[in-house]
């Protein structure tokens, strides 16, 4: 319960950081409106006890003409008031709900990429998203119905009391049974919501696989609508109809509670009637009373709500605040060193690396020496570990044990988002940009905006005719996301990754299978003017193209996360190992 309690704390706080001025107008409109109803009834009550004393005189005295407008005017400001904490709640939500998504997103850009291995770090995303952006709101506007509740439900109780104790009891009462029901079954939703979440991520999946842009080609190709919409009936059916059922208790249960208010009011109908029929009350006190009675158990109703959806609101922030919580491992170690502006030697000193979950090393005590400006391919069979060398080279991983330094210094010791400008990378499984085209060459260094460096790099990619060409040349948005944009080629999207990676200026150049969908042409100009595209900067090539590996200063072989050979691809060739027969099948079937 203290905990629950802290995360409602931290959640009003996040509240008031995000739009303090608006939370607080909240709070007075809220208060302000608390005491509206009460002066209502007590209006009310005044108007038709002067209407029942005047009945059948025919005269409109000034008190009941006053009464009347005091009456209407409340009730115009209670009404103005509701108009206006709707529209204040409204700007609170809305400045609430960008600082959240701010909140995640930089949580989410800043968390190592570790976490992206992991199904839980989804699941913890995922629930985060879903409930982060309303949550916080969803408890500031519980607190204030909660404090506007009991403040009301106070001064009804007071005035029902006026008139008989057992009234007051009765409302209070009657009412209890609900909370305790509504309490439980929070819990209960709340820990299958948390038990459903990778079945969750499971429908969102096959929903992207129906309506996604990317599966729609092959969906189409292969016939898999059908196979695809009934996996995601059956897991959207096992996810709802569990959730169904406990909806379906929690209603049956809260219409036993319902039968309780109403044998309640009942009871004070008959009481009331009772009085005013012998005289005891008069007939302005028994509208008021009866009314007084109605909004109290409304009051309560919206009491016991605020206090049910405060519980349940702290069980689903909890998993906000997990996910805001979630440590960044990767970060500069003591004793800080700068990073070099200029690096020279890149050592790996017998690292090894497991991936979460699996059995077997990925990178098994890899050591390795690289010069400035060297050339270096990095060759093997798939899953030899090549492309997770490269993300742990830019400290996207830490070793399990080893380390990579530069200049004899260890990188854990750098800033690593100033050691990973040292880099630039061009993935296998590069980025399409849904954005204009020169952006998506300048995103390779968004501190630089130099135009001509953006058509040196997209010449240098062979891509400056196309980007040329098109409607509004670098500035056509690329892609088929977005109205007045076009769609480029998969080789072509590769080339701009490519002038991407050219425009940073960075000293080391990491190219993953580069030139994998490029034309022959294209890639034969390329890797012709390879040393003049990349001179002056280290360069680790990896590519299953032994054509352009040759071009390499020195070729390392990996093979099960092991280095297994490396050299010169003469020396390699002359050494008859696994390049060589590589190199021999790859070349055989052009001969
Ligand atoms: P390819 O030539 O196919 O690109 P590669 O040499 O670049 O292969 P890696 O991508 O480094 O190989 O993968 C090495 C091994 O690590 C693979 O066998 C794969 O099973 C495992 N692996 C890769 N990525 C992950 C991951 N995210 N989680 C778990 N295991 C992974």
């Amino acid at each position: 319960m203290k905990q629950k309690f802290s995360l409602l704390i931290k959640s009003l706080k996040l509240v008031r950081s995000s739009a303090p001025g608006w939370a607080t107008a909240n709070v007075f409109l809220s208060l302000l409106r608390s005491i509206l109803p009460l002066l209502l009834l007590w209006l009310i009550k005044l108007l038709i006890d002067k209407i029942t004393g005047a009945s059948g005189s025919g005269q409109f005295t000034s008190e009941i003409i006053v009464l009347i407008i005091l009456t209407a005017s409340v009730y115009l400001i209670d009404e103005i008031s509701a108009d206006l904490s709707n529209m204040v709640r409204k700007n609170q939500s809305v400045k609430l709900e960008s600082y959240m998504y701010d909140l995640l997103h930089r949580k989410s850009v800043q968390l190592d990429l570790i976490n992206f291995e992991r199904p839980e770090y989804f699941d913890i995303l995922s629930r985060a998203s879903a409930e982060a952006p309303w949550r916080p709101n969803s408890i500031l506007n519980n607190v204030i119905s909660l404090i506007r509740g009991l403040a009301s439900l106070l001064l009804m109780t007071g005035l029902i009391l006026t008139l008989n104790w057992i009234l007051a009891l009765v409302l209070l009462v009657v009412n209890i049974p609900g909370v305790i029901l509504r309490l439980r079954y929070s819990d209960e939703l709340y820990s299958f919501r948390r038990k459903q979440t990778p079945e969750a991520r499971k429908s969102a999946y096959f929903n992207w696989l129906l309506t996604g842009d990317r599966p729609s080609r092959e969906l189409r190709l292969f016939g898999l609508g059908e196979y695809f919409r009934e996996l995601f009936r059956k897991s959207f059916r096992k996810q709802k109809e569990e959730e169904l059922e406990i909806i379906r208790k929690r209603s049956f249960i809260e219409m036993i509670s319902a039968l309780f208010k109403a044998a309640a009011m009942l009871f004070v109908l008959i009481f009331i009637a009772e009085r005013t029929v012998t005289g005891k009350i008069s007939l302005g006190e028994m509208a008021m009373f009866l009314l007084a009675f109605r909004q109290g158990m409304t009051y309560i109703k919206d009491v016991l709500a605020s206090v049910s959806g405060l519980y349940e609101d702290s069980l689903f922030t909890g998993d906000v605040f997990t996910f805001l919580s979630l440590e960044e491992k990767i970060r500069a170690e003591e004793p800080l060193v700068s990073v070099p502006g200029d690096p020279g030697r890149i050592t790996l000193k017998e690292v090894s690396f497991t991936y979460p979950g699996n059995n077997d090393k990925t990178i098994d005590k890899v050591s390795l020496d690289i010069g400035k400006g060297e050339v270096i391919a990095l060759v093997g069979p798939n899953g030899a570990g090549k492309s997770t060398l490269i993300r742990l080279l830019c400290r996207l991983y830490d070793p399990d044990s080893g380390s990579v330094e530069i200049d004899g210094k260890g990188i854990r010791h750098f800033d690593p988002a100033g050691y990973r400008k040292l880099f630039s990378v061009i993935f296998q499984d590069f980025m399409l940009y849904n954005l204009t085209a020169g952006e998506n060459i300048r995103l390779g260094d968004t501190g630089r905006d130099e135009s001509s460096a953006v058509s040196r790099a997209a010449r240098s990619a062979g891509i400056d005719s196309v980007l040329g060409s098109l409607p509004e040349g670098y500035d056509t948005v690329i892609g088929n996301l977005f109205n007045d944009s076009r769609e480029l080629s998969w080789g072509e999207w590769q080339k701009i990754a490519l002038a991407r990676s050219l425009y940073r200026d960075a000293p080391v150049l990491v190219l993953d299978e580069p030139s994998s969908a490029m034309d022959a042409d294209t890639e034969y100009e390329i890797f012709s003017r390879f040393r003049e595209l990349v001179k002056g900067r280290t360069v680790i090539l990896i590519s299953h193209r032994f054509t352009n590996v040759t071009l390499a200063d020195r070729i390392i072989v990996m093979d099960r996360g092991r280095i297994a050979e490396s050299g010169t691809h003469q020396s390699l060739m002359s050494d008859r190992g696994m390049y060589y027969n590589m190199y021999t099948k790859q070349s055989s079937r052009f001969e």
